[in-house]
């Protein structure tokens, strides 16, 4: 039976919670919104499922580089596309592929709520919500079951999401499908679903519109290589660009202060990668081949064994230049990232006086100074 102790032992992909014949397992959020599951032990009768399918469990530690067949860069040929997604817009061209064969991709999108989520799409419209990075903890409950059941009925399958969800489907799959294609993300860390919720509250509170989709790591202004240029989506479908009275989203996921605790000693930070492909950025910068930079940006593509191939040589909408392994290795296919040193702090300051506070303290420090001056302006004058 799972029986979680250290919370660096789950990855929340709720694997285990969607094989229990006995549906006593139910994944439940923390303070942070990062879901682990709870057995109800009275309905558990101990046939170990849980434990069979969890991709951390049976995630061999110093595990051994698989022999990834080929390094791509890679780069979407539609400009509109490219433009949307993050790097090189390679995700975009292998959907199209998969869903030219009546397939059924599936992805990262936000809700209704502006929460993140996987779900599916049958449509290269529906698909579009997929495109771009969201650097939150994407929720898996209850995708498991479509996708094995859409497997058996010979439906070509495309699952994309970060390493440990991809192994999490395959484990939970516990059977090879010839139609089964996926792919994970070179993946830094996944921040939490609750401080996002409250980031996109006082957001839309600034912006005196709700949001319908936000755009980190836009490239509209400044090209693909900003890491916290970020586009509003409203409500009226107006698009905001990095609003000057708001700090950016990327700017508390890159600071590290509220990671999932798995991620900070992440299995999956190495080269034994869970997909068939792997895509990354390519960060071609004037170091490393010039002849490929382009301020559009560019994938890394990593072929990990042959059904990669096959899918990266049908997808036609790329253009690619093969790479040196030198050329594609990057930090987060080498190390775990670590939590920022004041995380704790950051922590026990959002759970006691909430978003607003740690924005000011640690985020908007400027805003946070005038609200001190402003305090002690008026302590002065009474
Ligand atoms: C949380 C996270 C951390 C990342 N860290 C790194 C990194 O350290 N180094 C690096 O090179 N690349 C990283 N990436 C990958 C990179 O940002 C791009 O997603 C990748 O280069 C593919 O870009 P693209 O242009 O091909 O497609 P895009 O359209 O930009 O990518 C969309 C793909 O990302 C998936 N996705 C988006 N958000 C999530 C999410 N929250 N959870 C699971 N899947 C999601 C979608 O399902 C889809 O497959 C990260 C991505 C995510 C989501
Ligand atoms: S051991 Fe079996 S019955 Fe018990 S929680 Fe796990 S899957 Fe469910
Ligand atoms: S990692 Fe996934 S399968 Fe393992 S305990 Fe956590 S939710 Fe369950
Ligand atoms: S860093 Fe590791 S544990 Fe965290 S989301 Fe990425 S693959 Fe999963």
């Amino acid at each position: 039976m799972i029986n979680i102790v250290d919370k660096k032992d789950c990855c929340g992909c709720s694997a285990c919670a969607s094989i229990c014949p006995k549906n006593a397992i139910s994944m439940q959020a923390d303070a942070l919104g990062f879901l682990y599951p709870q057995v109800d032990k009275l309905n558990c009768v101990n046939c170990g499922l849980c434990e069979s399918v969890c991709p951390i469990i049976n995630r061999k530690k110093n595990v051994e580089e698989r022999n990834t067949i080929s390094y791509v860069a890679a780069r979407n040929k539609n400009k509109e596309v490219l433009f949307k997604s993050t790097s090189g817009g390679a995700f975009s061209s292998f959907a199209k592929l998969i869903l030219s064969q009546n397939g059924m991709v599936y992805g990262a999108c936000y809700n209704e709520r502006m929460e993140v989520v996987h779900d599916f799409a049958c449509t290269e419209e529906d698909c579009e919500k997929f495109i771009g990075s969201k650097y939150v903890q994407s929720r898996m409950v209850g995708l498991f079951p479509h996708i094995k059941k859409e497997l058996e009925q010979g439906i070509p399958v495309l699952f994309t999401g970060t390493p440990c969800q991809v192994e999490a489907v395959r484990k939970f799959l516990r059977k090879e499908y010839e139609n089964l294609f996926l792919i994970d993300v070179v993946c830094h860390a996944v921040a939490s679903p609750k401080v996002f919720q409250d980031y996109v509250a006082f957001a839309e509170k600034k912006l005196k519109s709700s949001i319908i989709s936000i755009r980190m790591r836009d490239k509209m202004k400044y090209g693909w290589g900003h890491r916290t240029s970020t586009a509003f989506v409203l409500r009226d479908g107006t698009i905001v660009r990095d609003p000057s009275s708001l700090k950016m989203w990327n700017e508390i996921y890159f600071s590290a202060f509220v990671n999932r605790p798995s991620c900070n000693s992440c299995l999956f930070c190495n080269m034994n990668r869970s997909g068939d492909l792997t895509i990354g950025d390519f960060w071609d910068d004037s170091s490393c081949r010039k002849d490929i930079y382009s301020i559009e940006g560019t994938s890394l593509v990593m072929v990990n064994n042959e059904r990669g191939l096959r899918l990266l040589n049908m997808a036609d909408s790329l253009d690619c230049w093969k790479l040196k392994k030198n050329e594609a290795i990057q930090q987060n296919l080498v190390h775990t990232s670590q939590s920022n040193c004041y995380s704790e702090r950051f922590i026990d300051d959002y759970l006691r006086k909430g978003f607003k506070y740690v924005y000011l303290r640690y985020v908007n420090r400027s805003g946070f100074r005038k609200f001190l001056s402003k305090i002690k302006h008026f302590l002065q004058r009474k």
